[in-house]
């Protein structure tokens, strides 16, 4: 493999985050392929911190087109963008953020059937739609290929984010159905505050802590609760597991 090092001008530019990441980590950002799936409320201010700190390898997932109703919460999007390709937008907008890094738009319309052939080759996935069928079979997909993640999904004054590993307690085991409506009344901060944390997990997660995939994360009218995953006995994966997850297992990076 090509040596990855950081030329002048990167060293200077991520100079207030290499004394935390490392030269090794910021590589690590640089080259890991990052999927995201949806760059609407939640994957836009997700999307625009990766490409800020350095992940220069993503490929992003979104099919729709930009909406009047879009504009209050999904701030990569002006009014003449109405009726545009929402990808071809994002694309352009994280580009002029970082000119070197790979950005790859997928147009299709992601579903258990296709999933596999779309999320292979990915290093981490982090699931933004409003879809609550896909984030379940997301989460299937995940476990069964061993590929970590997160899913998010924000409503009215809330949030959530659950990280997907293996041998950890999944989303199946938080939610035992699809949640109703969720997702029809958002504040904007909202969807800014959880896409952001999603970022902060994705970079945690390259840095080598695991200790991050024990929690599930929660926001509710304004206060964070940040709960223990436990496998839950109605889940379909982990029903023969009880109580908590297994220890953080550190030789994984
Ligand atoms: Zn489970």
């Amino acid at each position: 493999m090509e040596e990855q090092f950081l030329n002048l001008f990167e060293t200077e530019k991520y100079a207030r985050q290499l004394p935390l990441i490392k030269k090794e980590g910021q590589i690590r950002l640089k080259t890991e392929k990052i999927t995201v799936i949806g760059a609407g409320g939640l994957g836009q201010p997700l999307l625009l911190y990766l490409v800020a700190s350095g992940f220069e390898n993503i490929q992003f997932f979104e099919p729709d087109i930009v909406e009047t109703s879009n504009l209050n919460r999904q701030f990569f999007f002006h009014k003449e963008h109405i009726g545009q390709r929402k990808g071809e937008i994002v694309r352009k907008a994280l580009m002029d953020i970082n000119p070197s890094a790979t950005i790859l738009w997928q147009n299709d319309r992601l579903h258990a059937q296709n999933l596999e052939e779309a999320l292979q080759d990915s290093g981490l996935v982090l699931e933004t739609t409003d879809n609550p069928e896909l984030k379940f079979a997301v989460n299937d997909f995940l476990l069964r290929s061993q590929i970590p993640g997160f899913i998010g999904g924000v409503g009215m004054e809330s949030g959530h984010i659950v990280p997907i590993y293996p041998g950890k307690a999944c989303y199946r085991c938080i939610f035992r159905e699809h949640l109703r409506n969720p997702f029809l009344s958002l504040l904007p901060p909202i969807a800014g505050i959880m896409g952001s944390m999603m970022a902060y997990l994705s970079i945690a997660f390259l840095m080598g802590n695991h200790r991050i995939f024990d929690n599930a994360y929660f926001l509710q009218n304004g206060r964070w609760f940040v709960s223990a995953k436990e496998f839950s006995g109605l889940c379909p994966h982990h029903s023969g597991r009880s109580g908590s997850p297994d220890p953080p297992d550190e030789s994984l990076q």
